[in-house]
């Protein structure tokens, strides 16, 4: 990927509602500080899974989580053990990466994985898992008991929306190539079903047809004789106001 293209998809990932991001352009981009966890390199690179937690544990910052990799030389299960064992009431988390290259049923590990640390008292620690997730395994693995999930081509690769524009008004006057509406229009949003209605431009607000609320226009002015008109928002502004619109949406709903 182009590296200018990292905090653009990072800002927009963001203000989709991810809580955080990796690359230090895109935190820059959005206003957030970067966050990330260890990488296999960092175990590979001791050659001993426990010597790298544990030198990760000596030398981050205190106020970096401690997230330890527990999918590198051995079975999840037994490197979470370790793990918990090795940095004790230190351990915030475990991350397991890559699912798909594993054999068996996923959410069952991530189950096994749950059972063996809270057996032995660490409750606490969280379960964090990357690697070739998608809305839909995100809902499976965080019904077996995941608390975070690192996505990447899910969000930065995800199915584009076709849209198109086109000319209706000349000078005022309507027009419209076959198969398209005339004359300017207004689209009315229902804040509580967030339902649309498209209405002649000067037409009046209408109720919901779904729930009978008040609607809201959707089109507003942002740029007027070169100036910009609008008060931009925030990226946190933006991402809080598409997390209260995502509350009112489920992913049954999702249909692609
Ligand atoms: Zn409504």
């Amino acid at each position: 990927m182009h590296p200018a293209l990292c905090p653009m998809l990072d800002r927009a990932a963001y203000i989709g509602g991810l809580d955080g991001v990796s690359s230090l352009k895109g935190a820059e981009a959005v206003g957030v500080e970067p966050k990330g966890t260890m990488p296999h390199a960092l175990i590979i690179a001791f050659e001993d899974q426990v010597k790298a937690w544990e030198a990760f544990d000596e030398v981050m910052a205190p106020e970096v989580p401690r997230i330890a990799l527990v999918d590198t030389y051995s079975d999840e299960k037994m490197e979470a053990i370790m793990a918990a064992e090795a940095l004790k009431d230190r351990l915030d988390g475990v991350r397991l990466d890559t699912p798909r290259s594993r054999k068996g049923d996923f959410a069952e590990i991530i189950r096994e994985v749950r059972w063996e640390l809270d057996i032995r008292g660490y409750q606490d620690v969280k379960i964090l898992v990357s690697g070739g997730l998608n809305e839909g395994r995100v809902r499976i693995l965080s019904e077996a008991g995941v608390d975070a999930f690192g996505v990447g081509t899910a969000v930065s690769d995800a199915p584009t929306l076709n849209f198109a524009m086109d000319i209706v008004e000349l000078e005022g006057r309507l027009t419209a190539k076959r198969g398209k509406l005339g004359g300017k229009k207004q689209v009315w949003r229902c804040p509580e079903c967030l339902a649309d209605t498209v209405l002649p431009f000067k037409a009046s607000s209408q109720k919901c047809p779904i729930c009978g609320n008040k609607t809201e226009p959707m089109l507003k002015p942002l740029v007027k004789d070169g100036e910009i008109v609008a008060e931009l928002l925030k990226p946190k502004e933006i991402r809080e106001y598409v997390l209260q619109q995502i509350g009112k949406l489920s992913l049954k709903n999702i249909s692609h």
